[in-house]
């Protein structure tokens, strides 16, 4: 695997590539690892990932030109670790997507209409219909991923989010035309947002770029979003995290996405939940496993043992003799099912634990013991002897 900062080794390109090379290495890039292709795939996943990064710094001409000159730690996002990476996995997310839509757009069927960049449109599986430039625009579906506690995702929890969010500029309407002016036709295209290139005999319709297909161009620049007729606002949403959700667990908050354009819906913000390990409970499904010391005495002789479950203690009753190891299963103690009645169960598992120090009295108690050592107390032992003496006859067998 490549250097993971090494954005050409990544994508398989020479220092020199041109950014049409770029573009076209990263399709090849995509149509091999995107997570539609790879489904569970968490390597392909990853890998996808690392492109993508890689493909947003080079894509990006002022990017790129400080990563040429510093390297990877000069382009890293001012948002810190464990922080909302708005620049990392949103500001490109319209060009990677364009990429991703010309690729995926023959999959399946179009209809609708077209939504701004948004990657969970190819997660569907739903292609994108020919854009209408100067109608609504549906704002973009966003991914968010957030941490829990196990805590949190036993008990429930609120929790808020805060995210930059595009949305249409206030100061002129999302048209981009300072206040008081508007909008102008594009001279180049007189205003179809298409040019013809080509000859007589093959012709091809290729978006304006002048105005980029829209049909219009910006005469005087509005101050409030720099002509872009959008801005990032930085939104917090309440989220509700119901009992029992785990690591995978998607939520998704409609309307809560990227704003919409020119009357266009908002998308919406997608929720993957990713639950923390906690060092008292492992989960395993709906089960909790709990470990639980347990004194070689009390083991031997039996005796209750107090567990703990997430609604408080329980009690188990050990018998005389029960081994190092032992499960037991404490019925509906678990994790709460989400959206469901009832609670997987809390596995407790014994571990004896050796004195780590004696005192005196315990050990000449324990020296007693040792004195009336009976080979009929251990089991194991004996089968273990036996296994040994099997092998060893099995061994002269073989050398005489
Ligand atoms: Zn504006
Ligand atoms: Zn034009």
């Amino acid at each position: 695997m490549a250097d993971e900062t090494d954005y050409y080794a990544i994508l398989g390109v020479p220092k020199t590539a041109s950014a049409d090379e770029i573009k076209k290495a990263y399709r090849k890039f995509a149509m091999k690892y995107h997570p539609d292709r790879n489904p569970g795939d968490k390597k392909a996943e990853e890998t996808f990932k690392k492109g993508s990064e890689a493909y947003e710094v080079l894509s990006d001409p002022a990017k790129r030109q400080r990563y040429d000159q510093f390297g990877a730690e000069g382009v890293k996002s001012q948002f810190g670790p464990g922080g909302f990476n708005f620049d990392r996995d949103f500001t490109h997310a319209a060009d990677l997507n364009d990429i991703l839509s010309q690729m995926f757009s023959a999959m399946g069927g179009g209809g609708g209409r077209r939504r701004r960049g948004s990657i969970f449109d190819f997660f569907g599986g739903g292609g994108s219909a020919e854009p209408d430039p100067n109608g609504p625009q549906d704002g973009a579906d966003l991914r968010y991923d957030l941490e829990i506690d196990l805590e949190e995702a036993l008990f429930g929890a609120t929790k808020e989010i805060t995210l930059p969010l595009e949305k249409d500029c206030a100061a002129c309407h999302g048209s981009g035309a300072a206040p008081g002016t508007s909008r102008e036709r594009c001279r180049r295209c007189g205003g179809s947002g298409y040019v013809v290139a080509g000859n007589s005999w093959l012709q091809m319709q290729q978006p304006c770029p002048d105005c980029r297909g829209s049909g219009s161009v910006v005469r005087s620049p509005c101050k409030a979003c720099g002509g872009s007729g959008r801005v990032k606002e930085r939104t917090t949403v309440s989220l509700r995290i119901p009992r029992g959700v785990e690591t995978g667990t998607r939520m998704r908050m409609a309307g809560h996405g990227e704003g919409g354009s020119r009357g266009g819906r908002p998308g919406d913000l997608h929720v993957f939940l990713h639950v923390r390990d906690n060092d008292l409970f492992e989960r395993q499904g709906d089960d909790l496993l709990v470990t639980v010391p347990v004194a070689p005495d009390v083991a031997a002789l039996g005796g209750d043992v107090e567990v703990p479950t997430p609604e408080g203690a329980a009690r188990i009753r050990l018998a005389p003799g029960t081994p190092d190891g032992k499960v037991f299963r404490l019925r509906g103690k678990g994790c709460p099912v989400l959206n469901g009645r009832g609670s997987g169960d809390l596995l407790a598992r014994i571990a004896v634990e050796i004195p780590a120090r004696l005192t005196p009295e315990q050990k000449r108690a324990l020296e007693d013991f040792r004195a009336a050592y009976d080979d009929r107390s251990y089991p194991v032992a004996r089968a273990f002897r036996d296994r040994v003496a099997t092998f060893l006859k099995a061994k002269a067998g073989l050398s005489s």
